[in-house]
């Protein structure tokens, strides 16, 4: 058995297949092994996570476990963890160890699942290849030559790799669903203010979204349920009630109106990965679903929009990191001044070093106007041409990344390239939409994905759209040949 859903894993202990020990046990095992070739994790809890085994096997015997209660998962480092390292794949908090635990992390702890480790990430989720962490690139289970995509690239890598069944993961302009198209998983970002922020390292604070990287949307349903709601810590988190996602998977696809995005299907659109995107829509078809193209005429503009929004943001938010209260601090200051400059200049990498610079430019005095105020505008613009799709259409379709997983190293020289990766996920993080990206298919031996993407709050159609979509084939039940072997 190889599937490893979460769904199996809870069935699996249920039926006391397992000890929530022994599953602790064999995941440690797992990632220790696959460490030294994917580089997927930062650091390895095996301690806490022993412990955290110890008390869900203790809930189980009790007959007071949730469907999620005793499974091991991997959290991406830009969770804060309470007593752990929280790094955000960063020199500049590479002694940091969070005295509180984000609601995400706290979340799926009360539900008794077990942490084992933190995995690696573009450095403040700033990349789309993982290859700008200060803790080195993660190499992509289909082919450790390759990148996994990024931010999230250590966990789609460790779900790819069957490392765990679930890796929290973050999404500013695609950061879970690239990588799990470039990783052949399922990744979901949710709805801008399903799902707390509070405790997540911020980039571009309007948006930052907090989701899930799995192997099946019933497990990115199933983790959904137990991390969304409203919190009064995140002033942007949404006070509505949210509905059982589970139950929603198995609606009918009949007469599911899904639109195919025009813009998105045109030059840059690798015809390796064209391909299996249509053959999904032809799939959904055959389920009963009915197509209709659908055309946003801005969307071209989002890379460009988001290129301003983003380091705008992000330029505010890194201010924090100064090296007085906490983070790294440069050796024996001059003065306040040097302790800052040399602080900063230390602590970052270039592409945060980059967008800061490009932020700072954009929100000065002189080009507020031109740049970030017309970017606001565009923006805008963007979110109105989906409301407007919206209410023809339940879904959308379209490609996740125009190509699949390309070389470690191949466009790290020229950040424009590396920027375009991201063309068909960004629009979705300016309008505030949930989307997923699903395995649909191979080419040249390497996954691609297809993307969904919903209305705002319609998480549940998503998951039932690619539930579907799952029952009928088996590309999300594929592993990687050296990390196919069962783990339990
Ligand atoms: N790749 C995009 C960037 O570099 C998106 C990152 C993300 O979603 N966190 O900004």
């Amino acid at each position: 058995m190889t599937a490893r859903t979460l769904a199996q894993l809870a069935a699996g202990l249920a039926a006391r297949k397992y000890s929530s020990a022994e599953l602790t046990q064999a995941a440690l095992a797992r990632v220790q092994g696959a460490q030294p070739r994917l580089n997927a994790l930062i650091s390895i809890t095996a301690e806490s996570a022993q412990a955290a085994a110890a008390v869900a096997d203790e809930r189980l015997a009790a007959g007071k476990a949730g469907p999620l209660t005793g499974i091991p998962m991997i959290h991406k480092d830009i969770f804060c963890t309470a007593g752990v390292l929280t790094t955000c794949g960063s020199r500049m908090l590479s002694n940091f160890v969070s005295p509180y635990d984000a609601t995400v992390v706290a979340r799926l702890k009360q539900a008794g699942m077990v942490m084992v480790g933190k995995a690696n990430m573009d450095e403040f989720a700033m990349g789309s290849s993982n290859e700008t962490s200060f803790y080195g690139p993660v190499k992509n289970p289909w082919d450790e030559t390759r990148v996994p995509g990024g931010s999230s690239g250590g966990s789609a890598a460790a779900v790819a790799a069957r490392l765990a069944s679930l890796a929290t993961a973050t999404d500013t302009g695609g950061s879970i669903r690239q990588p799990a198209a470039l990783c052949g998983v399922t990744g979901l970002k949710p709805t801008y203010g399903r799902v707390s922020r509070y405790g997540m390292i911020a980039f571009a604070s309007s948006l930052d979204q907090a989701g899930v990287i799995t192997v099946s949307a019933e497990d990115a349903a199933l983790t959904l349920q137990a991390m969304a709601g409203f919190d009064p810590r995140d002033s942007t988190s949404v006070d509505a009630p949210v509905p059982d996602y589970r139950a929603a998977l198995d609606a009918p696809l009949t007469g599911m109106k899904i639109g195919i995005l025009k813009e998105f299907f045109g030059e840059g659109l690798a015809s390796e990965v064209e391909r299996p995107v249509r053959e999904a829509l032809a799939t959904l078809v055959k389920l009963g679903a009915v197509v209709k193209e659908v055309s946003l005429p801005s969307l071209p503009l989002s890379v460009p929009t988001y290129y301003v929004v983003a380091p705008a943001e992000c330029s505010s938010n890194l201010a924090r990191f100064d090296g007085v209260r906490y983070g790294h601090r440069c050796a024996e200051p001059r003065d306040l001044r040097d302790l800052y400059t040399r602080s900063r200049a230390e602590g970052f990498g270039a592409e945060v070093k980059r967008r800061i610079m490009t932020g700072t430019y954009v929100l000065s005095a002189g080009y507020y106007d031109a740049y970030a105020i017309k970017a606001q505008k565009v923006r805008a613009v963007i979110t109105d041409e989906f409301r407007r799709a919206f209410q023809d259409v339940d879904l959308l379709l379209a490609p996740t990344a125009p190509t699949v997983a390309f070389g470690l190293g191949d466009k790290t020289s020229d950040p424009i390239t590396m920027y375009l990766n991201d063309i068909y996920t960004i629009g979705a993080n300016l309008a505030g939409l949930p989307a997923l990206s699903m395995p649909c298919g191979f080419a040249g031996g390497l996954p691609v994905g297809v993307q969904l993407i919903g209305p705002h709050f319609g998480e549940a159609k998503l998951l039932g759209a690619a539930h579907r979509y799952q029952q009928v084939t088996d590309w999300h039940l594929k592993t990687p040949a050296g990390f196919a072997e069962a783990f339990a």
